[in-house]
């Protein structure tokens, strides 16, 4: 099975005899269960070997919504695509902890999806800079007059944009939005007010950056509604 730690990051380790109904593990290995594990680090490229296992918390997505089961999905699956074995992120840990817990309790999963899909950006040093224009590298503010569009890998200014950009548009209201929630720890509440059409442009921003960076559309996403 494939493990994210907070100490040892991704780990794929062989849990023996799990499936039985006695065993040293609990039966905590459903996806996104969090566990406290001991296990044995095995050199070069064995799989390590998992001896203990401590069920701590299970994920509990909003009652009633596929869209926040699937937004736990989303975040197992950018955790196994986007990190390497022996590369501890203990900061992305806690943002998908935190990311989890939301989806648990918050009305929409746009908040939660978004601010982790930041945090795993930011960890594994791949957030584009949402700060300026990709092409002529010039400040982007809310205060900006005009429209930004969305690239593959940031935005791009109204002195930079062309007519086949038009439906890539992005508002002043999308990008002081998205500079909020770069500001905001993963843990906070989620509580920015975000209109439809902001949630839709920073979606559109979000799933371009994230495919990039995967090279292809993650699996998952589609499937969630925000
Ligand atoms: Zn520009």
């Amino acid at each position: 099975m494939t493990l994210f730690t907070r100490d040892f990051g991704k780990v794929s380790a062989l849990a023996k005899g799990a499936k039985r109904l006695k065993s040293a593990f609990e039966s905590g290995f459903d996806l996104l269960a969090r566990c406290r594990v001991v296990f044995l680090h095995k050199s070069t490229t064995a799989l390590d070997l998992l001896t203990e296992s401590q069920l701590l918390e299970r994920f509990h997505p909003r009652a009633g919504s596929l869209s926040h089961l699937y937004g736990g999905y989303y975040v197992a699956e950018l955790l196994n695509a986007l990190t390497e074995e022996d590369d501890p992120h203990p900061l992305l840990y806690d943002a998908a902890v935190a990311g989890l817990e939301h989806l648990g309790r918050d009305e929409s999963p746009f908040l939660a999806v978004t601010r982790f899909e930041l945090a795993v950006l930011f960890e594994i040093g791949q957030l584009p800079d949402f700060y300026s224009c990709t092409i002529c590298h010039s400040d982007i503010a809310p205060g900006h007059p005009g429209r930004f569009w969305v690239s593959q890998s940031g935005l791009i200014c109204s002195n930079c944009g062309r007519s086949e950009y038009q439906p890539s548009e992005f508002h002043p209201g999308s990008l002081a939005v998205l500079h909020q929630l770069l500001q905001t720890e993963a843990g906070e509440p989620g509580e920015i007010p975000v209109s439809a059409q902001q949630k839709k442009e920073i979606r559109r921003l979000m799933t371009a950056a994230i495919s990039h960076v995967l090279g292809r559309r993650p699996k998952t996403l589609s499937l969630i509604t925000m």
